[in-house]
C-alpha cells in the first residue's frame, strides 16, 4: 500500500513507514492512502473472534504493509494490555435500545487520544528503522491539555524516541496541570509556558522552520518530528474501533451481520469521524456519520451549505476538545470527494481569506454520507443530566454534545437504525462541569470534583486520575517562550 499527498495530483508515492516518520507531507497536505483495502463478510465474522490487539493487527496490516504482522500484533498487544486499558481497549456500552456508547477512554490518560497515542509511537520507532534513520527522534507538542498528557504516556520510555511537551501556565485546569507535572519516563520533558497556548504553538512552530536548530539538532543526532493528529499513524489505529464496535454487535447478537449503523462523533480536529468513514469505505455496514460539533459549529454550518468559513467568534466551552475553527483532517474528506487539485484550491482560500465554498459535486458526495448537528452549553448540560438520571448513563461533556446530536438525528431522519455514539473521554476527565450538569451545583473545587462525583454517582474514580494531588511532581519548571529553544537543546 502506497500513500500520496491531498494537494499532489501527481500522487508521488511514499511507504507507510516514510508516511509516519515525515507526519505532514512536504507539500502541506495530508497523506492519504491510494485505494481502500476491503472487509469481505469472512473478514469481519473472523475477526469478530478475535481480541483487541488481534483485530487492532488484521485491520492495521491492510494499511500498513510494510510492517509484519508479527510487528503489529507485538505493538498492539503491549499498546492496547489489560495494565493499560483496565476496562478494555473500546469495550461497547448498549445504554438504551437505539444507543450504544463505544468507550474510548479505558486507556492510561482517560481520552480517546490514548486509542492512537498508545500504538502509533512503536509504529514510529519501527518507522525508523525501517527507513535506515540512524538519528533520535524529538517529539516537540504545544498542548492545551489533553493530547499533551496522552502524548507523553504514549511515548514515555520507547526506543529512538524523546518527547518535550510545552502548555501555557495559566490555560490548562489544575487536573490536566497535575497530570502532566506528576509524569514518568526516561525520555520525557514537560516546562510550563508564561503565556497561552498560542505562544507555546508559535514556540514549537518556530523550533520546526528554524535552519540553524535542525542544523545544531542533526549534529547531536537528532531529528524533530510531530504527533500531532494529521498523521496517519494516529488515524489509522480510529478505524480498528469501529470494525471492533460492529464486531461486538455481531457477538451480542444485537444485529444481523450486513445489518448497516449509523455512528455519531464528538468531533475537533475530524480525526476520529474520518475514521469512521474509511472503516465504511473498507465495506463496514455504516450508514449515515453523524458530526456532532459544540458550540464552534463551523462544521454543522459546513455540512448543511458547502461553506466552510472560519471567520467566526471563538466560543470557550466545557467540551475544550472540540473548540476547534480549524479541522485539519477535513481536508482528507475532501480530496476523497474532490479529487487533489479541487482540495488544494480550497486549502489556498481557507489560508488566504479563511473560507471557502465545495462545488455541487463535493457537496452531494460528502451529503451521501456526512450529516452535521450542534449543540450549545446548556442542551450539553441537560443532555448529560438527563442521560444520567434516565438511563443510568454517566457521560463527559464531550460524548454529551454526541449524545444530544445523536437524538437530534433520530428524532429528525428516525430511520429506525442503531447508533454507535463514540464516547472520547472519562467523566472524571471532566468531574467539575459534569458535576455541575447533574447537580446544578457547583464543585468545590477542580480536584475535589472527582471524589463529589464519586461519591454522588457511587462510580469509580478512573484510575489515572486516582490520589493525582499526592503524586510525586517531576517537572514544575516555567519559562519564557524565548527560552523555549535553549531548553531543547538542554533536552538534547
Ligand atoms: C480530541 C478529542 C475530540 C476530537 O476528536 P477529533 O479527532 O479531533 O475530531 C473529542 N473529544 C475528546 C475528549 C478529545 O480529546
Amino acid at each position: 500500500m502506497k500513500y500520496y499527498s491531498t494537494r499532489d495530483t501527481q500522487k508521488k508515492a511514499f511507504d507507510s513507514a516514510e508516511v509516519i516518520k515525515q507526519g505532514l507531507a512536504s507539500d502541506g497536505g495530508l497523506f492519504i492512502p491510494e485505494s481502500i483495502p476491503q472487509l469481505t463478510r469472512e473478514d469481519i465474522l473472523t475477526i469478530s473472534s478475535m481480541t483487541y490487539p488481534e483485530r487492532a493487527a488484521t485491520v492495521l496490516s491492510k494499511f500498513l504493509t510494510d510492517y509484519t504482522y508479527d510487528e503489529l500484533l507485538t505493538d498492539a498487544k503491549a499498546a492496547y494490555s489489560e495494565t493499560s486499558f483496565p476496562g478494555g481497549a473500546a469495550p461497547l456500552n448498549k445504554v438504551n435500545d437505539s444507543i450504544y456508547s463505544l468507550e474510548l477512554w479505558h486507556g492510561p490518560t482517560a481520552a480517546f487520544k490514548d486509542m492512537a497515542l498508545q500504538i502509533m509511537p512503536r509504529l514510529l520507532s519501527r518507522a525508523l528503522v525501517k527507513t535506515g534513520e540512524s538519528n533520535t527522534a524529538l517529539i516537540l507538542v504545544a498542548t492545551s491539555g489533553d493530547t499533551g498528557k496522552a502524548a507523553l504516556e504514549g511515548y514515555k520510555d520507547i526506543d529512538r524516541i524523546k518527547i518535550m511537551v510545552f502548555y501555557p501556565v495559566d490555560g490548562v485546569s489544575k487536573v490536566q496541570k497535575l497530570q502532566m507535572a506528576t509524569q514518568t519516563g526516561n525520555n520525557v520533558n514537560v516546562y510550563a509556558i508564561r503565556g497561552n497556548f498560542d505562544d507555546a504553538q508559535t514556540g514549537v512552530k518556530k523550533i520546526f522552520s528554524d535552519k540553524e536548530a535542525a542544523t545544531k539538532l542533526l549534529e547531536n543526532k537528532y531529528i524533530l518530528s510531530s504527533a500531532n493528529s494529521i498523521n496517519w499513524g494516529r488515524l489509522v489505529p480510529q478505524i480498528v474501533y469501529y470494525v471492533s464496535a460492529y464486531c461486538d454487535m455481531l457477538n451480542a447478537g444485537d444485529i444481523e451481520y450486513g445489518e448497516t449503523v449509523n455512528v455519531c462523533v464528538p468531533t475537533g480536529n475530524f480525526g476520529n469521524i474520518f475514521a469512521a468513514y474509511i472503516a465504511k469505505l473498507m465495506g463496514l455496514p455504516l450508514a449515515k456519520l453523524v458530526c456532532a460539533s459544540n458550540a464552534n459549529n463551523v462544521l454543522t454550518d459546513f455540512l448543511s451549505t458547502g461553506t466552510y468559513d472560519r471567520n467566526r467568534k471563538f466560543h470557550t466551552t466545557m467540551s475544550p476538545s472540540m473548540d476547534i475553527l480549524i479541522s485539519s483532517n477535513l481536508e482528507r474528506l475532501l480530496c476523497f470527494a474532490a479529487g487533489e487539485e479541487k482540495t488544494a484550491a480550497y486549502m489556498a482560500e481557507l489560508n488566504k481569506n479563511g473560507k471557502y465554498t465545495v462545488d455541487a459535486a463535493t457537496k452531494a458526495t460528502i451529503d451521501e454520507t456526512f450529516v452535521g448537528f450542534c449543540a450549545n452549553e446548556e442542551e450539553t448540560a441537560a443532555t448529560l443530566k438527563k442521560f444520567y438520571s434516565e438511563q443510568g448513563y454517566l457521560a463527559d461533556t464531550h460524548t454529551s454534545v454526541a449524545l444530544n446530536c445523536a437524538e437530534q438525528y433520530m428524532t429528525k431522519y428516525n430511520d429506525g437504525k442503531k447508533m454507535i455514539v463514540a464516547s472520547t473521554a472519562s467523566p472524571y476527565k471532566f468531574a467539575a462541569d459534569v458535576y455541575k450538569s447533574i447537580t446544578d451545583t457547583a464543585a468545590n473545587s477542580d480536584t475535589e470534583a472527582l471524589d463529589q462525583l464519586s461519591a454522588l454517582t457511587d462510580t469509580e474514580i478512573s484510575y489515572p486520575l486516582r490520589n493525582l494531588t499526592e503524586r510525586k511532581v517531576n517537572f514544575d519548571s516555567v519559562i519564557d517562550p524565548d527560552q523555549m529553544l535553549d531548553v531543547v537543546y538542554k533536552f538534547m
